[in-house]
């Protein structure tokens, strides 16, 4: 097939069977199809329609919208994240306007209790995470101090084993991390990136929020009702319950944004980008609160690695609540990119594709393996919206 302008000044597509004088021409049906409608796929699909005036379909093989940000009314009545906590926190002021337009927030400030050496402490560890665990009455003042005499200080910070145990040393990285780590990845933290336990900070004073960004909230009705108003715009059409592999060669679309996993787009041509997953136990319990804070991490016991209840996080008042633990696999849907330098090098190989095939954009947490939080997606999209207006623009001036 090749591109050709039409009197209407449209692009089309000619498709040449080789049988002339009978060329087949068809107009484009959609201008874009988006494969995935999570954060990345509704975002980019949300500005193209609105800001561009372009017909977008968004394409998905789960049968909601939301992708893992979904949430849901279980069968109690109970608001829940069918793919675990989801806490929406940034400090980009444009992130949060640009999704107030579709969502009134509840203010939320997310705490984590870790269960440690038969006590519930506060993790990221801070002032009362020590005077707790080791019967202490340390000030602010006094815990740089304590901290320093366990450090093991390194020149080099490579690994997540080196980001714990060089600030506060081998002993409070063994309860707290290593074993999570094993667990939630499957790895040891000497064979993950830095990064991975870099985004849980160390505290010398009583702060317990597990997030300091200066936006945190969470949608008043639900992730899932913003996506609805979201994708509520007669340029945009949702296709659910699909595999755009069933329906892109029928369906034509001028280019494509897509927003699953890079290596199966390819095909696994460089083999399998390791992706983690986990499977989510749904609970509801016949009594008003389930257990003393949001969320509860079990670094060293049991095979799921944290529980989360909820109500906490959307306020809800109900009777009963509902809870979900958290069970770390190697198979399954994928949720979390594994960073380290093997992956990184089969990702450089998959990028390097996706940058030389034309008229498709690679946006997200599993196109570009990139563990973002979902501020960081509603950023990325932006991004690349702002490229694609850009092309738009240039194509109108020549
Ligand atoms: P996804 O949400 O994964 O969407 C991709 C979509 O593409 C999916 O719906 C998938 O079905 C679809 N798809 C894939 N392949 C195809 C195909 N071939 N055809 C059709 N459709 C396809 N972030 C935070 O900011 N705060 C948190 O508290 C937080 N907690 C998290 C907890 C867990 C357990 C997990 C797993 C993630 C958490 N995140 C959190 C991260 C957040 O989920 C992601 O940043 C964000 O949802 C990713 O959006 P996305 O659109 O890039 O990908
Ligand atoms: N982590 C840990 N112990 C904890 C909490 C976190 O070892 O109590 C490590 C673990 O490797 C985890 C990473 O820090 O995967 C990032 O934690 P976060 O809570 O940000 O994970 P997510 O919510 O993305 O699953």
């Amino acid at each position: 097939t090749r591109l050709e302008k039409s009197s209407n000044g449209k692009l089309r597509e000619v498709i040449d069977l080789n049988q002339p004088p009978s060329t087949i021409t068809r107009e484009f049906a959609f201008d874009y199809l988006i494969v995935g409608a999570g954060f990345s796929g509704s975002v980019i699909g949300e500005r193209i329609a609105t800001q561009l005036g372009k017909k977008v379909l968004i394409v998905d093989k789960r049968n909601h919208i939301g992708g893992n940000a979904y949430d849901h009314y279980d069968r109690s009545g109970i608001l829940v994240h069918k793919y675990g906590p989801h806490i929406f926190h940034t400090n980009s002021r444009e992130i949060f306007e640009y999704l107030s337009k579709f969502t009134e927030w509840r203010s939320y400030e997310h705490r984590v209790l870790a269960s440690v050496d038969g006590q519930l402490v506060p993790i990221p560890i801070n002032l009362d995470t020590i005077n707790k665990l080791y019967g202490l009455n340390l000030t602010s003042f006094q815990v740089p101090e304590f901290f320093a005499s366990l450090a093991e200080p390194k020149d080099y910070i490579r690994t997540s084993e080196d980001v714990v145990v060089s600030k506060v040393g081998r002993e409070l990285y063994e309860k707290f991390f290593r074993n999570y780590t094993r667990k939630q990845w499957g790895l040891d933290p000497s064979e993950l990136d830095k990064s991975v336990i870099s985004r849980i900070p160390t505290r010398t004073n009583r702060d317990d929020r597990y997030f300091t960004d200066t936006y945190q909230a969470m949608p008043l009705h639900g992730f899932t009702r913003m996506f609805e108003r979201m994708l509520d715009h007669p340029n945009i059409k949702v296709m659910l319950n699909t595999d755009y592999r069933e329906i892109h060669k029928s369906i034509p679309c001028r280019e494509m944004v897509y927003t699953g996993p890079v290596d199966e787009f390819f095909d696994l041509r460089f083999g399998k980008l390791p992706y983690r997953s986990l499977l989510f136990k749904h609970e509801t319990h016949n009594q008003a609160v389930f257990q003393s804070a949001p969320v509860v991490n079990y670094p060293n016991e049991h095979l799921y690695t944290r529980i989360t209840e909820f109500k906490y996080l959307t306020g809800q008042e109900h009777a009963k609540t509902s809870i979900v633990y958290e069970f770390p696999r190697a198979e399954g849907d994928p949720y979390y990119p594994v960073p380290r330098p093997e992956n990184a090098e089969i990702y450089k190989k998959y990028k390097a594709l996706a940058e030389a095939t034309p008229g498709v954009y690679f946006v997200g947490r599993l196109a570009t393996y990139k563990y973002y939080n979902m501020d960081q997606c509603v950023a990325q999209a932006i991004a690349v919206y702002k490229q694609i207006a850009a092309k738009q623009q240039a194509e109108t001036v020549v």
